[in-house]
């Protein structure tokens, strides 16, 4: 740990105009973070928004930090990829998204997703440590989402594609995040082997009253299908919007007017009462 922290303050330095010793010292607090059980998990219903069934769960990360209380990703991730942190981390969320699985109450078919950075493709080895945790925890593949979050263009395509590949040939769904808003360029949907499209929030939160943002949403929807993609809608924060991508013919809808990102213990108490 005392390497990857070294490594890591070095590459933070350079990447940053000044010297911030509180944001360093979350660096090492991050990788002790993992060990001593700081971090948990919050999942986030994706429901099918014809029939209103839970398609699966989101697994976000949160730090429940000894000094500054609960923490969203926002505060820790990007240091977390600048130092290559990101690795293990996505290791440990991967492992513990796959083994709270079968305890959630979800329907059967029910899948867990998790964020995966475009860093972590960066190495052939990272497909085998999916298909290690997936039989580690005794879950199918058919039950994992990995949503690729990109927050920096894809350094090496191919390597990447190669990677996304063997995942998609195993049997895990590949889900392109954020489309829209990122670096990731329409070229890009033909060569990630990706079963699934979200459209940022973005676009969603304001699509009845910003006519370009409506536009752009029903474009995707239908750019999605064209290519035989699922597409989700991710931010639903009222059922206006929900019937609106209903209507558009979106597969899925996420979001706070559907389901806040909660505890394991709560989701399953939304699930139960939310069965139909
Ligand atoms: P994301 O993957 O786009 O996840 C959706 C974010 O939107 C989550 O923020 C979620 O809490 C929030 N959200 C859900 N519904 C609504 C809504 O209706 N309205 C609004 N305004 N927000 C909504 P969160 O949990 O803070 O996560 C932020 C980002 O951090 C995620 O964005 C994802 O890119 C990243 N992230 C979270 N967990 C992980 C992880 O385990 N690994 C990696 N690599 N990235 C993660
Ligand atoms: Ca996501
Ligand atoms: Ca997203
Ligand atoms: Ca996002």
């Amino acid at each position: 740990a005392a390497k990857v922290r070294s490594a890591g303050v070095m590459r933070f330095e350079r990447a940053q105009d000044h010297y911030d010793p509180e944001r360093l010292a979350m660096v090492g607090e991050l990788g002790r973070a993992m060990a001593q059980d700081e971090l948990v998990l919050h999942f986030q219903p994706k429901v099918a928004l014809d029939s209103g069934e839970v398609t699966g769960v989101e697994a976000l990360l949160r730090w429940q930090h000894p000094r500054h209380g609960l923490l969203f990703p926002d505060r820790f991730l990007p240091l977390a990829e600048q130092t290559g942190l990101i690795d293990p981390l996505t290791d440990w969320v991967l492992d513990r998204a796959l083994r709270q699985l079968t305890a959630l109450g979800l329907p059967p078919q029910a899948r867990v997703s998790v964020n995966v950075s475009a860093r972590n493709l960066g190495q052939q080895p990272f497909a085998d440590r999916v298909l290690d945790a997936l039989g580690r925890n005794g879950i199918a593949a058919e039950r994992l989402v990995l949503e690729i979050t990109e927050t920096a263009a894809f350094a090496d395509l191919e390597r990447a594609s190669a990677v996304l590949r063997s995942l998609d040939e195993a049997g895990i769904a590949i889900s392109l995040d954020d489309f829209g808003q990122g670096h990731t360029s329409i070229g890009h949907l033909s060569t990630l082997h990706l079963s699934e499209l979200k459209i940022d929030r973005a676009f969603v939160g304001d699509m009845l009253t910003d006519l370009a943002h409506g536009a752009i949403v029903r474009s995707l929807v239908e750019l999605a299908h064209n290519l035989g993609l699922t597409v989700v809608a991710e931010g639903v924060e009222d059922d206006d919007t929900r019937e609106a991508l209903r209507d558009l013919g979106c597969d899925e809808g996420q979001g706070y007017g559907i389901g806040r990102p909660v505890p394991a213990a709560q989701l399953t108490e939304w699930l139960s009462r939310n069965r139909h």
